[in-house]
Order: C-alpha cells, then structure tokens, then sequence
C-alpha cells in the first residue's frame, strides 16, 4: 500500500445537473502540503466538503489513514484526525477567543459543562503556538479577519488532527498577518502534520506546498510540483485564462 494519509478514488459530487466533482482520484502523501488550485467554481470548496464529510457524495470514495470514511459524518471524521477551516471563518461571535477554542464540539459552552483540565491547557498551548494568547479574553467578533483565520486553525489543532484540509486561510489577510500565518502552519507541518490548501494567491501555493493539483470543471487536469503545474498548456489555459499556442 501506498502511505497516502488521504485518498479519494472516483469522487463524485453532483448538485442536480451540475457536476460539481467529476471523479476525482486524489492521494496525499503523508507529510506533504499539498495545493488545490483552480478557476472560480471548479468544484475546491465543494471536494472539502464531500471529503471531510459535510456533503453526501454522489459516487466514490474517501480514505483517511486506511479507514474507509465515504460514509461517515463531519464530527466523526473530525475525531478520526481529518480537521478542516471553512473559506468563511465563523468562530462563536459571543464568545472569547480561549471559550471558543473550549467550546470544540461542544455545541458552545452549555451551561453546566465541565470542561476537563487537558481541554484548558490544550487550548492554552494553541493560545500560546499561535501567538494569540494577548487576544485570548476578546470577544470574536472584535478581532480581525487575520485572527478569526487563526482562531479556526486554533479550533481545529484542539482536537490534534493528523491532516488539516484549509480553505483559502490567508483570503482578506493583511500581509503581515498573512506571513504569520505561513509560519505556523509551515511548523504545524514540520511537527508531521499534512496540509490539503485552497488557495489562490499563488506566492502562498509556491511558498508553501510540496505538489499542487488543478481542479477544472470537477476534474484534476494535473498534478506536479508548483513550477511544473504553472507551465502546463492546460493550466494557462483554463486557470490562468491564457491563450495557448495551437
Ligand atoms: P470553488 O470552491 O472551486 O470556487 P465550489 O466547490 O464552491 O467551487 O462550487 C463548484 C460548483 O458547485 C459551482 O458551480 C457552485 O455554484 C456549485 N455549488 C457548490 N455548492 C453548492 C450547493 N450547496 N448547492 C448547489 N450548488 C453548489
Ligand atoms: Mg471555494
């Protein structure tokens, strides 16, 4: 077997005609920061979604650590170490930063919920590895879109996933921020975890990631390293909307 942390074979998503994921065959290697890039609507967020269980596929499979997970929910597979961002971060707007990260999977802090002290310096680590430990007692909703970004990688690191699936997390970043955020998850990565990235800036798909695949219309038409990928006809053509010598 190949040591793919993650593999999806013939995975198709439809949303009445339309064809949103048109078989995709896709494995990540274990280690890898692997890049998901395609034209506006060439089914990214829609193979997130499929994948990490939020969406019901229409055909296919999805594998994560050998364990087939085609069939099984957004939370279970979330415990099983397949965490994921959303391209729109929506922490709890209500509650801090710190009752945020406390609250994964708990429907919010309910009232009366224990809350274990494993929870409480898990969630202080990540405070502290994501350099947001000064903004820990802010509501949600008064701090920056940067931080809301870190604050849903902060959510997702509370439940130590082995695979992290992240949607366009720099997107509306400042730069300065943006670069933060490289840094940690190029750490989180050197710490073994893998990373599947949306993305469209593509100094952070060059930057960041050990291969890339080019989503077109539900399809990967290629796959290679970042160089490779971007001079590739079918790339210009369809991503970059060059004309292609005939
Ligand atoms: P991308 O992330 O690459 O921009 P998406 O995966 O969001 O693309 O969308 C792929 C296609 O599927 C688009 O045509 C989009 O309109 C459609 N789509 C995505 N989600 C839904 C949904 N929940 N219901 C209906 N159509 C959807
Ligand atoms: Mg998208």
């Amino acid at each position: 077997m190949s040591d793919h942390i993650l593999e999806t074979a013939d995975l198709t998503k439809t949303f009445g005609e339309l064809i949103a994921n048109d078989g995709i065959s896709l494995g990540i290697e274990r280690g890898e920061v692997h890049g998901i890039i395609g034209p506006n609507g060439s089914g990214k967020s829609t193979f997130f979604n499929t994948v990490t269980g939020f969406y019901e596929s229409d055909g296919g499979q999805v594998f994560f650590e050998g364990t087939d997970i085609t069939e099984m929910g957004p939370d279970e597979i979330a415990r099983n170490g397949l965490g994921r961002t959303f391209q729109i971060a929506s922490p709890f707007t209500d509650l801090t930063v710190r009752e945020n990260l406390l609250s994964v999977y708990t429907d919010g802090l309910r009232s009366g919920l224990r809350i274990s002290s494993e929870k409480r310096a898990r969630a202080q680590e990540i405070l502290e590895q994501l350099e947001i430990e000064h903004i820990a007692d802010h509501e949600a909703s008064d701090i920056s879109g940067g931080q809301q970004q870190l604050l849903e990688l902060g959510r997702i690191l509370m439940l130590d996933p082995s695979c992290i699936m992240l949607d366009e997390p720099t997107a509306g970043v400042n730069p300065a921020l943006q670069e933060r955020i490289l840094d940690h998850l190029r750490e989180l990565n050197e710490e073994g975890r893998t990373f599947v990235i949306i993305e469209h800036d593509m100094s952070v798909i060059s930057g960041l990631t050990d291969r890339v695949s080019v989503l077109n219309q539900g399809q990967i038409v290629t796959q290679g390293d970042f160089e490779t990928v971007t001079s590739d006809d079918r790339v210009r053509e369809a991503y970059l909307g060059e004309e292609t010598d005939p």
